[in-house]
């Protein structure tokens, strides 16, 4: 496909979920914009996930305000497919300007005049604003400590698809977050041995007292949360959505045949070394999945609410004989492990954003998505406004505000030095008007730019 337009007023790249709602937004408030996507709408929840992947949050949550899912009950756990097919139905709706098959290879700012340039697998284009919705995982990062041993076989979560695709024989999954516990427990299930490394976690219980624990967060505002609490950069969530949605029990893991392990420490002549971390961890863990039934039950008592007593949720059965008498190391080939799976997280990659936008460390500086490089805005980042940004739910609410910040500058622009200020472009009196175009900023109007 050809891309006709040689200007726009903002280029949004990136169609999933957050280019997905930012064109909604934009597209209330009448900006010209185009959505850049290299592959196809939500790309990632088609070929970046694993076959089985649901939904973690039941399908009432897991998605955009304006929209149910079609073909998923409420209170069920969409497959991966049904999440894509739902933004490509959710795009539709509204006939968002999205163009697939084309890549964002380049940003640049220009010298001496507004805007950016944007090279393309299909040309350049001027834009006056960048929205970059790459998404919050992008590029899967696997440790340094990972053994250089052509005989293992190692993959990323972001590539595993099914336990068919392992060789035969033992797998080591490292990282027990949502995505390492899900896969481990789909490993062993197939009749795999499966060693699960697992580090900080946060686990809530999948359901309590009749509602979902993501109703308990957000009426607890956990989900508003706006900064993360400190120290826990590295505490991942352990939830599932498989099976029908189920409380991740890591003893109940044990149980069925997984041997838990403590953090992957190093690989030295085919043996893993795991820390001494295995006990603290699991009790972290009951200490948060406690925590939250507590704050629930005191929700529920302020307000009153009617709701089933659940006292069984409270019970922690024994630790395994993995917990209690932990492996410290293990020779894999002994062990009979043939495969590693690294569910060890993601990081993002700028380098085709040749703007002033970052820390020396590399890291987006922004407020809400608005960058200190004016015109190029983030959005879907893990942590952008509040808990819930990098989430469908959360991230459609951070594209609202970033779509009024643009409907405003566009104000600003569009004011003239001369005797009467020219009208607002577009709906764009639906944005904020608090901070409306005043003689404080008397900018000449930048030319209007337009999809071809
Ligand atoms: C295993 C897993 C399970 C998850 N489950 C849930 C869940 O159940 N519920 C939930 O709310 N969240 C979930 N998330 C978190 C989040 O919803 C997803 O990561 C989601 O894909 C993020 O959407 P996004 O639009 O921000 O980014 P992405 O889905 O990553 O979309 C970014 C898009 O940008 C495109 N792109 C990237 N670079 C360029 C470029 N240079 N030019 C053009 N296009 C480009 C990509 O092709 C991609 O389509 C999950 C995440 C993971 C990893």
């Amino acid at each position: 496909m050809t891309v006709e337009t040689t200007s726009i007023d903002t280029l949004v790249v990136g169609a999933g979920q957050a280019g997905v709602a930012m064109s909604e937004h934009l597209s209330k408030l009448g900006v010209p914009h185009l959505v850049l996507e290299r592959a196809r709408i939500a790309e990632r929840w088609r070929t970046g996930r694993w076959d089985s992947l649901v939904a973690n949050g039941p399908a009432w949550h897991d998605r955009f305000p304006n929209m149910e899912f079609a073909d998923v009950d409420p209170d069920a756990f969409a497959g991966k497919e049904q999440v894509a097919d739902y933004f490509v139905a959710y795009a539709k709706k509204f006939d968002a300007p999205i163009r697939t098959g084309v890549e964002v290879k380049q940003v640049v700012r220009n010298a001496g005049r507004p805007g950016f340039t944007v090279e393309t697998s299909d040309g350049i284009i001027q834009a006056n604003r960048v929205v970059v919705a790459t998404g919050p995982f992008q590029r899967p990062v696997i440790p340094p400590i990972a053994p250089q041993d052509a005989a293992l076989t190692q993959i990323h979560s972001a590539d595993y698809r099914n336990p068919a695709q392992l060789p035969e024989g033992g797998v080591l999954v490292v990282g027990a977050g949502s995505s390492g516990v899900q896969i481990a427990d789909e490993l062993q299930r197939a009749g795999r041995r499966v060693y699960l490394s697992v580090g900080a976690h946060d686990r809530p219980p999948r359901a309590y007292r009749g509602r979902d624990f993501c109703w308990w967060l957000g009426v607890l505002g956990e989900w508003d949360a706006e900064v993360m609490k400190p120290g826990r950069e590295h505490v991942t969530i352990a939830v599932s959505g498989s099976r029908g949605g189920h409380t991740v029990d890591f003893r109940r893991l044990a149980r069925q045949g997984v041997t838990l392990v403590g953090l992957t420490k190093s690989f030295h002549d085919g043996v893993v070394t795991f820390e001494d971390d295995l006990a603290t961890n699991i009790r972290r863990g009951d200490e948060n999945y406690l925590s939250l039934l507590d704050a629930a039950d005191a929700y529920a008592e302020r307000n009153g609410l009617d709701l089933p007593q659940e006292p069984e949720a409270r019970i922690i059965p024994a630790d395994p004989e993995c917990v209690t008498h932990p492996l410290h190391d293990l020779a894999l080939a002994e062990a009979g492990v043939t495969s590693i799976v690294w569910a060890t997280g993601y990081a993002v990659d700028f380098n085709w954003l040749k703007v002033n936008a970052f820390d020396e460390k590399g890291k987006p500086t922004h407020q809400r998505g608005v960058s200190k490089e004016p015109g190029i805005y983030f959005l879907g980042l893990p942590w952008l406004s509040r808990r819930g940004s990098a989430f469908i739910w959360g991230v459609w609410h951070d594209a609202k505000h970033i779509a009024d910040h643009i409907a405003t500058q566009r104000k600003y622009l569009a004011y003239y030095d001369g005797p009467q200020p020219q009208a607002s472009i577009g709906n764009a009196d639906d944005a904020d008007s608090s901070n409306d175009a005043s003689a404080a900023s008397r900018v000449h109007k930048v030319s209007e730019i337009g999809v071809s």
